[in-house]
């Protein structure tokens, strides 16, 4: 019998995606399956990882409300707006300095933090009081939003293998005022829990495909070979997260990649053989769905529940999300 991983990243390239992977620069395998799975809107997509991303910022209003943020900006020759799907986020439209250098962000009254990025640590829905598991933490976006949203009272439990990364981790959540945390410096796949969380966040490790915007480099970085180990490392990571939570707790999976191999082919193997998970529909906002099938494969029910996010239809970054919850 054919494995299906075979079928999955089996390297097709017609003369279509070798015409448009010459011309925007990419690795034609990427080009390929975007025309596989999105047809003639393949091309918006790719025109729409040519456009800069503009930088946004998450007020922090743990430590000052967010009217006071833009108007001391404002006077300091900032112009910013308010991005309407996200409660703490604004788009830096205009600026004198880098945002990463004024005085109000060294005092951690914000955080620079892409809009899906953003949007996916509302997602994760963390309440206070709460045990949450941050998988892949650092640099601490999406864990400094779980202690902003429950006034620094859920109890985080931050994961990060890479020292220097581990450093920029802590750092970030200090600056923004945080103390309810561990940083537990290793592989999430052997770091031993204490108790079992409510929540695990997984921002897996990715090839970073939606992020081309803010780093072109990765049209061409990530080999279909390289792919197919982040994959088998996301399956890993995930089946984990989801013996990890307690009964009744919810895993938030979640890739910053356009690649079906990072998003619905991760939740499909994953939920083989796992009848006490359900994914819940995420209707805070109008995701795309999930592709319920791909190259022949059609993938576990479950994963239609799953949503992406695209730059050429949300304007942000290329995301999977996915909220999954253990039956308790
Ligand atoms: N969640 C972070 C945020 O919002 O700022 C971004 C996480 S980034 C997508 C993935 C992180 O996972 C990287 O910092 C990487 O070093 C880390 N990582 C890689 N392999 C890991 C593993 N086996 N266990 C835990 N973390 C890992």
């Amino acid at each position: 019998m054919t494995d299906p991983d075979d079928v999955i990243f089996a390297e097709r390239v017609t003369k279509e995606a070798e015409r448009l992977a010459e011309r925007y620069g990419y690795l034609p395998y990427i080009v390929e399956r975007y025309l596989e799975l999105l047809g003639n809107e393949a091309e918006d997509l790719l025109e729409s990882n040519e456009l800069p991303m503009p930088d946004v910022l998450r007020c922090n209003d743990y430590k000052i409300s967010c009217s006071e943020l833009a108007s001391r900006l404002g006077e300091g020759g900032f112009a910013i707006t308010k991005v309407p799907f996200l409660p703490h986020g604004y788009e830096i439209a205009e600026s004198p300095i880098s945002p990463g250098a004024t005085h109000e962000y060294l005092k951690g009254y914000y955080y620079l933090q892409d809009p899906g990025s953003m949007l996916v640590g509302y997602l994760l829905g963390a309440r206070p009081g709460e045990l949450v598991l941050d998988m892949a933490a650092a640099p601490g976006g999406k864990a400094s939003q779980v202690l902003q949203l429950t006034r620094d009272s859920a109890t985080l439990l931050a994961v990060e293998p890479k020292r220097e990364r581990v450093k920029a981790l802590r750092s970030n959540l200090q600056r923004l005022g945080f103390s309810n945390f561990v940083i537990i410096k290793g592989d999430a796949m052997n770091v031993s829990v204490p108790a079992s969380p409510d929540r695990v966040l997984l921002d897996a490790p990715s090839s970073g495909e939606g992020i081309i915007r803010k780093d072109p480099s990765r049209k061409r970085k990530t080999t279909l070979r390289d792919l197919r180990e982040i994959h088998k490392r996301q399956v890993n990571l995930l089946r984990r997260a989801l013996s990890l939570v307690r009964p009744g707790g919810v895993v938030l999976y979640a890739a910053c990649s356009t690649a079906v191999e990072e998003g619905e082919y991760v939740v499909h193997k994953s939920l083989t053989g796992l009848d006490d998970v359900k994914a819940e529909p995420m209707v805070e906002f109008p995701f795309r769905r999930a592709f319920e099938e791909y190259r022949g494969l059609r993938f576990d029910d479950r994963v239609s529940a799953c949503g992406r996010l695209f730059p050429h239809v949300h304007g942000t970054e290329g995301f999977f999300v996915c909220r999954l919850r253990r039956l308790g």
